[in-house]
């Protein structure tokens, strides 16, 4: 183990933080795991080697060792090498530090020795209208996905192909290999990721997913959209991801961001829609029907004469359907009179006619703006 770089082969420089090693090793532990390496046979050892490194560099006192000499070891403890053996990858919860890295594969050190494969989740987005949004919508979706070989059942095998002796493991099932902990040198027992155990390797690779048992087929999914669903949000829909090639494994959830697109008059917020409605200041002056837009339609609005301009409506109940729960939110309607963009001469004329019938007694606000402008 003397003339290793263990710094090159976390990829860390030699003033590398405590933080930035665990980084380092983190993210090369997630990438070279066996169990997500099921096609590359290098992975291992690399995996192994990148432990190695890190059982050092974490450790003070083997770290500054190495600094100096060029190795871990000050102190040989590859005696020890009894408790773990025969837990398969189980054996790291005893040297702690090691448990955060389980949680990366989302399992539990503590529960099994064995590692149940995992499928990974898979995202995608879905663009929807405002409407199907509001009311809900079962829509399909393509997705890309990796699935279990159909023509082999996951095995990777031939069918009715001949059995050889696993390479490997030599027909043990089992894999030894040496690491090095906080401990010292501990000797691990894992089973043989080639044969899965079985000591027996297939003669002939399945054709169809060329031995890896995976293959990425696309598949129309009937996602079910609830009525009340806002842009932004995800739908998981779980097992819908990538499957492993084992049967016992457990397939990934399928995350699909859902993307509202925008109404034409209608915003929302929460579950309220809020609409800005145009109207000629007469139809301020005068009152009357107005078309206000809803989910579904148009509805008539009466309103009464004298209305101001920014005035609000609220029409309870006109708004989103709760997602969760019963009952909607409201609609709120501001009036927004419009000055016509032009005059003609007779027009004005009425115009002026009118401001003269009318005197600062009928405009308090306007008065009352003035009175505090002095
Ligand atoms: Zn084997
Ligand atoms: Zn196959």
């Amino acid at each position: 183990m003397a003339n290793k770089d263990y710094y090159s082969i976390l990829g860390v420089n030699k003033s590398a933080s405590e933080d930035e090693i665990k980084t380092a090793y983190r993210n090369l532990a997630k990438k070279y795991h066996p169990d997500v390496n099921k096609d590359n046979p290098d992975a291992t050892s690399k995996f192994k080697e990148i432990s190695e490194a890190y059982g050092v560099l974490s450790d003070k006192e083997k770290r500054s060792n190495f600094d100096k000499f060029g190795t871990a070891e000050a102190n040989d403890f590859s005696g020890f090498s009894g408790s773990s053996a025969g837990g398969g990858f189980g054996g790291f919860e005893d040297f702690g530090g090691f448990e955060d890295i389980f949680n990366i594969f989302g399992m539990n050190s503590k529960r099994s020795a064995k590692f149940r494969e995992v499928g990974s989740d898979l995202a995608t987005s879905m663009s929807i209208s405002f409407e199907e949004a509001a009311f809900g919508v079962e829509k399909e979706i393509l997705i890309v996905r990796q699935e279990r070989c159909s023509e082999c059942n996951g095995s990777g095998s031939k069918p009715n192909s001949e059995y050889v002796k696993c390479p490997e493991c030599d027909g043990k099932g089992k894999v030894q290999y040496t690491q090095n902990s906080i401990f010292g040198r501990v000797t691990n027992v894992a089973e043989c990721q080639n044969c899965k155990g079985t000591g027996k390797v297939a003669k002939e690779k399945c054709n169809a997913c060329r031995g890896s048992g995976v293959r990425k087929v696309s598949r129309a999914i009937k996602v079910k959209i609830p009525a009340g669903i806002d842009d932004g949000q995800v739908i998981k829909m779980r097992g819908e991801g990538e499957q492993t090639a084992s049967k016992d494994g457990q397939t990934g959830d399928l995350h699909i961001t859902i993307k509202v697109q925008p109404h034409a008059l209608l915003t929302r917020n929460g579950f309220d829609l809020y609409v800005d409605v145009f109207v000629p200041f007469t139809s301020l002056l005068l009152g009357g029907k107005i078309d206000i837009p809803i989910l579904n339609g148009v509805q008539k609005l009466d309103i009464p004469p004298l209305t101001q301009s920014n005035t609000k409506f609220t029409l309870r109940g006109k708004g989103i359907k709760y997602l969760r729960g019963v009952g909607s939110g409201d609609l709120y309607v501001t009036l927004k009179g419009e000055i016509p963009k032009n005059l003609d001469k007779n027009t004005k004329k009425l115009v002026e006619e009118i401001n003269d019938n009318l005197s600062n007694s009928d405009y308090p606000k306007s008065e009352n703006y003035k009175k505090k402008l002095k």
